[in-house]
C-alpha cells in the first residue's frame, strides 16, 4: 500500500532554556546521580544530559540536537538502565553498535544487537528472550535495515509493546532516518521517542517529523561551533601530499591525527607517502578485513600509530580524546559529514587544525563516484542504506545537493568558516566571535562587490552556442580566447563570444563560472568517458534557471577579496554599469588546472 506522507503540523517545544528540566526534584533524581557516578563512572553531567533525560523520563519525546561528542548515548543509557522494560535503539552502524555494547557489557548492562549478517540461531535465541516476561536485556540495538526488512522483528516489538516492555524508542543519527525513504512509522505508543542528531538542517529535520509522525516534540539543542577547531581550505595542487607533510611537521609533529581520503587507493598512497616522510602512518578502510582494523584501532588508541589515512569508514565511536588534526585529502560529500569528520579532532577542547585541500576536478570525481554509488557506506554518504530503491532517485538529487553545497562553501575565500557551517545547520554566528580562527577570517583583505551579470549571461550563452560538449575548462580557455591547439581544433576563434573575457584574471573567471555552477544555473554532467574508467564531465545548461538570468531579471554579484598590495589591475569591460571599477589580480588559483576535468582522473577502486 503507497505512503502517503502526512502533513503533520509539529509541535516543537523548546527545552534548552526551560528551567524545568534541570531540576534536581525529580523522583528519579538521586537514583540517577547515583548510576551515573557508579554505572558509568562520571562525577557530572555534560551540558543538556541531566535536562534530556528529565524530559524522557517524563514521557515526553525529545529531539536532541548535539554534536559529536557531546554524550548523547548517556542520556538514553540511564534511563534505560532506570526505567523497567526494555529500550530499543535503532543504530546505523553495526561496528558502532559493537562498540557501545562492549561499554554497556563492561559496565554490567545486559544490552545485545540484532543483524541481518548474525547466525540465524543466535537471532533465535534473541527473539526468544524478548517474548520471556523476563526478558534480561535492558538495550536492545538493531539497524534501520533490520526494522525495515524484518517482519519478525517487527512482530516481537508488537509484542513487546502489547505486554507494556517497550520502554522507549531511540533513533541514533536520527538524520538518517530521511534516507530510510517514509517506510518507518512505529505505531507503538510507546512512553517516549528519543530522536538523537549530530545535524540539524531544517530539511532533515522535516524528514524526520515525516518519517516518524511526531506530533509533541521537546528540542535540546547546543550551539554546533566547535571553538577549539581551526578551519581552512587550501588549493589542492599535485604537491599536495608534500603540502600535508609540511603541515604536519611545521604544526602537529608526532600528534595524533586522521587524514580522510575518497578511495581506498588514496589511503594507501597517502599513507606510504607519509611513512616515508618519517611520520608513523597507516590507512584504515573497508577492503580490509575486520582483524586487520581492530589491530589498526588498537595501534591508534595506544599511539602506536599517529597518523591514520582512512576513507569515512573511520571515526565512528571513535573516542580519542587527543585527536589535534583532521585533514581531507580530498572534497567531503557534505558540509553534515565534514563538520562531523572535524568534530573527531579536539575533543579535549584544545587547539586543533581541520584542513582540506580543494580542487575543482575532485567535485567531478566525487559526483561520478556518487552518481556510480561507489561510495564507502557511512550514514551521511549518498547511497547509504537504500532499503527503498523507489527512493534512489530522491536520495541521489539529495546527495548532488549535498556535494554542490560543500563545493561551493569551498570555492567561498571570504566568508567565515564558522558562519558558513553554521548557517548550514541553522544557527546564527557572528562572524566577530570567530576572532580569526579560519583561514577566511585571518586574511588581510577587502572585499570590492562585483556584479558580473553580463559575464554570467556571455559564460552561458557561450556553453549553449558551443553545443553542450565542452568541460568548465575548455569554456574558460575559449572565454578567455585561447588560441591553443585544442581550442583551434573546434574553430571557436570565429565565435563571437571567443575572448570576450580576456580581459579577466583566470581566477576571476573560474570563479564566475563555478558560481554558476553551485548555483545551479550550469551543471556538469560527468561521464565514464572511456573502458579505463577515466571520468570526463560537460557542461550543461539548466534552462529552467538560466532562463531568468538572460532575461536579465537576476542579477548576480559576487564579492572578490581584493589583494592588499594590487598588482596589474584589469577592467571589467563586460559589465558596463560597473566598468570604472577596477581590481587587483585574484593570487593566482591552482585549481584552475586546464582541462583537468577531461583528462583521465586517476582510477577509483
Ligand atoms: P556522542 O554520541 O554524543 O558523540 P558519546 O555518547 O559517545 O557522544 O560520548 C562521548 C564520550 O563522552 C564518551 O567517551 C563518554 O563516556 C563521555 N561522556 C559522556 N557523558 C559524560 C559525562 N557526563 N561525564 C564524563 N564523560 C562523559
Ligand atoms: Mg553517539
Ligand atoms: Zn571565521
Amino acid at each position: 500500500e503507497p505512503y502517503i506522507p502526512k502533513f503533520i503540523e509539529v509541535n516543537y517545544i523548546e527545552g534548552s532554556n526551560d528551567p524545568k528540566w534541570s531540576s534536581t526534584n525529580f523522583p528519579w533524581t538521586k537514583k540517577l546521580e547515583a548510576y551515573n557516578k557508579k554505572v558509568f563512572g562520571n562525577h557530572s553531567f555534560r551540558p543538556n544530559q541531566r535536562e534530556v533525560i528529565n524530559a524522557t523520563m517524563s514521557g515526553f519525546d525529545v529531539f536532541v540536537l548535539m554534536p559529536t561528542g557531546g554524550g548523547k548515548s548517556l542520556t538514553y543509557q540511564l534511563p534505560a538502565l532506570i526505567c523497567p522494560g526494555i529500550t530499543l535503539v535503532i543504530s546505523p552502524l553495526v561496528s558502532l553498535i559493537q562498540d557501545q555494547i562492549m561499554h554497556l557489557l563492561q559496565a554490567n548492562i545486559s544490552a545485545t544487537y540484532l543483524s541481518a549478517n548474525m547466525e540465524w540461531t543466535e537471532q533465535q535465541e534473541i527473539l526468544r528472550e524478548l517474548c520471556s516476561d523476563y526478558c534480561k536485556y535492558k538495550l536492545l540495538y538493531v539497524t534501520p535495515e533490520k526494522v525495515a526488512k524484518s517482519d519478525v522483528l517487527l512482530r516481537h516489538l508488537d509484542s513487546l509493546n502489547a505486554r507494556g516492555l517497550l520502554a522507549r524508542i531511540v533513533i541514533d543519527e536520527a538524520h538518517c532516518v530521511s534516507q530510510w525513504g517514509h517506510d518507518f512509522r512505529p505505531d507503538y505508543k510507546v512512553f517516549s521517542l528519543n530522536l538523537f542528531s549530530t545535524t540539524a538542517t531544517a530539511s532533515v529535520k522535516e524528514d524526520v517529523v515525516q518519517a516518524l509522525g511526531l506530533v509533541n516534540c521537546i528540542v535540546f539543542r547546543q550551539s554546533f561551533n566547535r571553538q577549539n577547531l581551526w578551519y581552512s581550505v587550501i588549493p589542492k595542487t599535485k604537491k599536495c601530499l608534500d603540502d600535508i607533510d609540511k603541515f604536519i611537521k611545521e604544526n602537529h609533529f608526532d600528534e595524533c591525527g586522521i587524514i580522510y581520503c575518497l578511495s581506498r587507493m588514496d589511503c594507501e598512497k597517502v599513507a606510504e607517502k607519509l611513512q616515508e616522510c618519517g611520520h608513523k602512518a597507516a590507512f584504515y578502510h573497508g577492503n580490509m578485513d575486520s582483524a586487520q582494523r581492530a589491530f589498526i584501532q588498537k595501534q591508534w588508541s595506544k599511539d602506536e600509530i599517529n597518523i591514520i589515512c582512512a576513507t569515512v569508514a573511520f571515526g565512528m565511536g571513535i573516542n580519542k580524546p587527543d585527536v589535534r588534526f583532521v585533514i581531507h585529502h580530498s572534497l567531503p560529500k557534505s558540509i553534515e559529514g565534514y563538520h562531523q569528520e572535524c568534530g573527531r579532532a579536539g575533543r579535549d577542547g584544545q587547539r586543533s587544525s581541520c584542513v582540506l585541500y580543494y580542487s575543482y576536478s575532485d567535485y567531478i570525481r566525487v559526483k561520478h563516484m556518487i552518481i556510480q554509488g561507489q561510495m564507502e557506506q557511512s550514514p551521511w554518504t549518498p547511497g547509504y542504506n537504500r532499503t527503498n530503491m523507489t527512493n534512489s532517485e530522491r536520495v541521489l538529487e539529495k546527495n548532488t545537493e549535498n556535494l554542490l553545497r560543500m563545493v561551493s562553501y569551498c570555492e567561498n575565500d571570504v566568508d567565515c568558516r564558522r558562519l558558513l557551517q553554521l548557517l548550514h545547520f541553522g544557527e546564527k554566528f557572528d562572524s566577530g566571535n570567530c576572532k580569526k580562527t579560519c583561514d577566511n577570517c585571518s586574511k588581510i583583505k577587502t572585499l570590492v562587490e562585483k556584479d558580473v551579470t553580463e559575464i554570467a549571461k556571455q559564460l552561458v550563452e557561450l556553453v549553449k552556442i558551443t553545443g553542450q560538449q565542452f568541460s568548465s575548462s575548455h569554456i574558460l580557455e575559449v572565454y578567455r580566447g585561447s588560441l591553443n591547439q585544442h581550442v583551434k581544433r573546434y574553430r571557436h576563434e570565429t565565435l563571437s563570444l571567443h575572448g570576450a573575457g580576456k580581459h579577466l584574471a583566470k581566477g576571476e573567471a573560474s570563479r564566475i563560472l563555478r558560481h554558476l555552477v553551485t548555483e545551479d544555473f550550469l551543471v556538469e554532467d560527468v561521464k565514464k568517458s572511456d573502458i579505463y574508467g577515466s571520468v570526463s564531465s560537460v557542461l550543461k545548461v539548466n534552462e529552467s534557471k538560466a532562463h531568468n538570468l538572460c532575461s536579465s531579471r537576476q542579477t548576480i554579484i559576487l564579492r572578490f577579496p581584493s589583494a592588499v598590495k594590487p598588482s596589474k589591475q584589469s577592467k571589467f569591460d563586460a559589465t558596463p554599469a560597473k566598468s570604472s571599477l577596477t581590481y587587483g589580480k585574484q593570487s593566482p588559483s591552482p585549481v584552475d588546472t586546464p582541462a583537468q576535468a577531461a583528462q583521465p582522473q586517476s582510477e577509483v577502486d
